[in-house]
């Protein structure tokens, strides 16, 4: 006989998203709504793990709509109100996880440790007894009378009322990155905007860049197209040998590859390497450097700029015999040098791609669901959240708490329409039972167990 199992709420994916969702299902429903996570990987949390650096940077303080982006950023908006980054400092220390904030609003856990987060929301599940179900790909969802079947591959297959699915994006596929979400959404009639990296590393021209791979240096940075900038920041730059990286980089990579898909004219990284140092006091500098006796071009920024860094400016700006004396710099040298320092120029190429990128800009489309309950508008009882929807937050903590604010609005909202009642009247356990397909009751039997 075909076996398959039951529970309340089916929640596709043991991400950020899904965990949380499960932890709020029985919170919200006193225990008495029965979940399980259906992971595909062999464990659950894997991209949670690698979050912040392997710390976790699990919201922001300023979480707010301007962070977010999207075909509609603003259907983040009542789910961000409802959830803000409070409720999820307040969720995280009920389940153990003591929180603090450190720079831009940034929050972490005390001890730094995402694998923190995910044992503590791990021992949540398993207190309350959500069933945890790994190393099975949902392959379908399909509606049926008063719930729906999920199919899995190569593992028993599970019947329930309400379906979550919280299948990620497709960034980092090696994290377990897929665009099995957005083809088990499109198969139920919603549709996918186009997909593209973000918070994801820079490729250049590496002329000169790869000559300072490993150097990191605290910059400003800007990508500016047609001589308009597209975005800027400033803080931690990473050189490589194919471009850019580092926290600055990051941050606003989103443009460059929003211009990697449409690929109109050309587009400039401009680095300020001095950025807390004016033109004018540059240029003193520079001026004192080459009136010291015996030193050669390649000595003339040390002292200013990391030793490598600075050669490789110099060699950028035009001066490649770096063995020349600096005696023979005239006013004009010294002024083209600091415009080399505070506004090297540099080609941009693209992405790193979305195995490189920690976030997918685009997904499901947002206007086909109810921004209020993550609920579908055109099959209802199956709800999503997290990364899988057309909504990205910048770096800084700001996705990680999409995750648990739309989590928490999918769970409340199934919490409040699984109370409502429903055609199949329910006596509701905690945890997913196996039941045989020839049953005509599947939901809500007591005293389930893990099968
Ligand atoms: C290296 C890295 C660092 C990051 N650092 C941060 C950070 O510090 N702060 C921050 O806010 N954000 C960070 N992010 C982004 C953040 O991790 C994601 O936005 C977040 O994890 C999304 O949560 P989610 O639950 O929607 O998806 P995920 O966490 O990706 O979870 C989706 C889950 O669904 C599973 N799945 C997929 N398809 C199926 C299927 N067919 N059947 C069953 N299961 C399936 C996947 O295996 C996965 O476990 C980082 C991302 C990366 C890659």
């Amino acid at each position: 006989m075909v076996q398959r199992y039951t529970a309340d709420c089916g929640i596709v994916g043991g991400g950020a998203a899904g965990l949380a969702a499960a932890a709020f299902l029985s919170r919200l429903s006193g225990g008495k709504i029965s979940s399980v996570v259906l992971e595909k990987g062999p464990r659950v949390g894997k991209k949670l793990l690698a979050t912040g650096n392997g710390t976790c940077n699990l919201s922001n303080i300023h979480a707010a709509p301007s962070h977010y982006h999207g075909t509609d950023p603003r259907f983040a908006a009542p789910t961000l109100a409802a959830f803000p980054p409070a409720e999820a400092v307040a969720f995280f220390t009920s389940i153990g996880v003591e929180c603090r904030e450190r720079e831009n609003g940034r929050i972490y856990p005390l001890c730094a440790q995402a694998a923190a987060v995910l044992d503590c929301l791990r021992l949540t599940l398993a207190a309350q007894g959500t069933a945890e179900e790994c190393g099975a790909s949902v392959t379908a969802i399909r509606p049926e009378k008063d719930g729906f079947l999920l199919k899995r591959e190569g593992a028993a297959d599970w019947y329930v009322r309400r379906v979550l699915v919280c299948a990620g994006g497709a960034a980092s596929p090696s994290l377990g990155g897929s665009a099995d979400g957005y083809a088990l959404l499109s198969a139920l009639g919603h549709t996918r905007t186009p997909l593209f990296p973000s918070i994801v590393q820079v490729k250049t021209d590496t002329a000169f860049v790869k000559a300072v791979k490993g150097v990191r240096v605290d910059a400003s940075i800007r990508f500016e197209r047609e001589g308009r900038t597209l975005a800027q920041e400033q803080g931690e730059v990473l050189f490589t040998e194919y471009g850019l990286s580092g926290p600055a980089v990051m941050q606003i990579s989103r443009c460059v590859a929003d211009w990697e898909r449409r690929r109109q004219g050309g587009m400039d990284a401009v680095l300020g390497l001095l950025p807390e140092m004016e033109e004018r006091a540059l240029v003193a500098s520079l001026r004192r450097r080459a009136a010291l006796p015996g030193r050669t071009m390649g000595d003339l920024l040390t002292g200013l700029l990391q030793k490598r860094l600075g050669q490789t400016v110099l060699r950028a700006a035009g001066y490649t015999d770096l063995n020349a004396s600096v005696a023979s710099l005239k006013e004009k040298d010294l002024h083209r040098i600091a415009q080399g320092i505070t506004g090297w120029r540099i080609p941009v190429r693209g992405t790193q791609g979305m195995g490189g990128a920690q976030v997918t800009a685009g997904g499901i489309a947002t206007a086909e669901f109810d921004p209020h309950t993550l609920e579908s508008r055109r099959v209802p009882g199956l709800y999503a959240a997290g990364e899988v929807l057309d909504i990205d937050g910048d770096c800084g903590g700001y996705n990680l708490q999409w995750a648990w604010a739309s989590a928490h609005a999918a769970a409340a909202a199934m919490v409040s329409s699984l109370e409502k009642g429903t055609p199949d009247p329910v006596k509701r356990g905690t945890t997913g039972r196996r039941e045989s397909m020839d049953k005509d009751r599947i939901f809500g039997q007591k005293d389930r167990k893990r099968p």
